[in-house]
């Protein structure tokens, strides 16, 4: 092999790892735009039912309850605290949800 035509091949495979290093950013990046969509389409919506959920701030614990089948969701480690609570403090902070009557 003459001289000159080694580095051509070595030229051409710097451009394709430059190429295919482009492609698989911009794969990387399709990822990123996928997961900011699902997050934005799916962000305070019930899981079971896809209407909006009303989050409610009590001491310190953050509920989400859905507007429509009125499902409650709690976030990561909320439950524990929720256990944790006074059967009082538990009777509080359901009837934050319970109707008037
Ligand atoms: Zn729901």
């Amino acid at each position: 092999m003459i001289p000159s035509e080694k580095e051509e091949e070595y030229f051409a495979r710097l451009e394709y790892e430059k190429r295919q290093k482009i492609e698989r950013e911009k794969h990387e990046n399709l990822k990123a735009a996928e997961l900011t969509k699902l997050k934005k389409l799916h962000f305070m919506r019930c899981p079971k039912c896809g209407m909006e959920l009303i989050e409610i701030d009590y001491k310190d614990i953050k509920i989400d309850k859905c507007s429509e089948c009125e499902g409650i969701w709690l976030d990561a480690g909320e439950m524990e605290a929720v256990a944790k609570m006074e059967k009082s403090g538990m009777d509080k902070f359901f009837g934050v949800f319970r109707k008037q009557t």
